[in-house]
């Protein structure tokens, strides 16, 4: 098995030799295990994000573009994901469900889940059909919902909201499925395309948002990252989904309010994928541009 958190293993090894070697040397602590990692896929326009958790279950978020469908197999095979425990769609714009239907093709899921924001679109009404034909079962998101992965590691779904907040072009991204990972002190809000009604609507259910890692939303577009969405969340570090030289993705003004909240930004335009590992005290990452894991300070 090669999951993420035996990346550490080699080197608890190496300490345990060494410590038998001087025995009355004191050495530095060894690693805490991984419990959980998380692959913020470069996908170009869209989102794709991989949850893995140490007891073996796989969920990805998104499937980004019909043509980011061989970006996100290669990550899933790369994981040993296949088949997924679970994907979930947090809404069916293209840039979110495009490539769900050959993933769910080419890899299989055991479940699937959504907004049920009703959605007129043929690639949408696609994945419905691959996932009938394959006999994947689909499951209504519903907030408060708790995802167990194992290991201590928890996904708490905390929308869509009902009654959906609005119709028309916005009512997609107003009823995203927003949900939190949770592994001891360390957090990762997933917000899918959440708006700032939708961030309004979270701020009044009084749910725990706090969170070491935000996965903005809507790209980082104007429209969301509200300043009290921020101050709720207090992130460390704030991830954007985005694509090289994407005009207003993310917005100045945005940008401006993460730097205000004090959270450290990674654009996956910029970085390439981006992963994360969570102990049960601490959340680092690395990016393909940057291999070296750093650690995300927790206050
Ligand atoms: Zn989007």
């Amino acid at each position: 098995m090669d999951g993420p958190w035996l990346r550490r293993l080699p080197w608890a090894l190496l300490a345990g030799a060494l410590c038998l070697a001087c025995a009355r040397s004191p050495l530095p602590a060894p690693p805490r295990p991984v419990l959980a990692s998380v692959d913020i896929i470069a996908v170009g326009h869209g989102d794709s994000i991989l949850v893995t958790s140490a007891a073996g279950k796989h969920l990805l978020i998104d499937g980004g573009e019909a043509e980011a469908a061989p970006a996100i197999l290669a990550v899933l095979r790369a994981r040993s994901a296949c088949p997924l425990d679970l994907i979930l769609l947090t809404h069916p714009h293209s840039d979110h469900v495009g490539g769900l239907s050959r993933v769910a093709e080419a890899c299989g899921a055991r479940q699937y889940m959504d907004s049920g924001y009703h959605h007129e679109s043929r690639i949408y009404a696609h994945l419905l059909e691959i996932l009938e034909r394959r006999g994947i079962p689909l499951l209504q998101a519903e907030a408060g919902r708790q995802i167990d992965l194992g290991a201590g590691a928890v996904l708490t779904l905390l929308g869509p909201p009902r009654p959906f907040l609005e119709d028309g072009p916005e009512g997609a991204n107003a009823s995203s499925v927003v949900s939190r990972l949770s592994v001891g002190k360390a957090s990762v809000l997933f917000a899918g395309d959440a708006n700032a009604p939708e961030e309004a609507w979270l701020l009044g259910r009084g749910f725990s948002l706090r969170s070491t890692v935000l996965k903005v939303g809507h790209h980082g577009s104007r429209t969301s990252s509200t300043a009290p969405f921020l101050a709720a969340v207090a992130p460390r570090l704030a991830v954007i989904s985005n694509w090289p030289d994407a005009p207003k993705h993310p917005h100045p003004e945005t940008l401006e309010r993460l730097r205000a909240a004090n959270a450290q930004v990674l654009e996956t335009g910029r970085e390439g994928t981006i992963h994360l590992e969570l102990d049960a005290e601490t959340v680092t990452w690395a990016t393909a541009n940057h291999p070296q894991h750093q650690e995300v300070r927790l206050p």
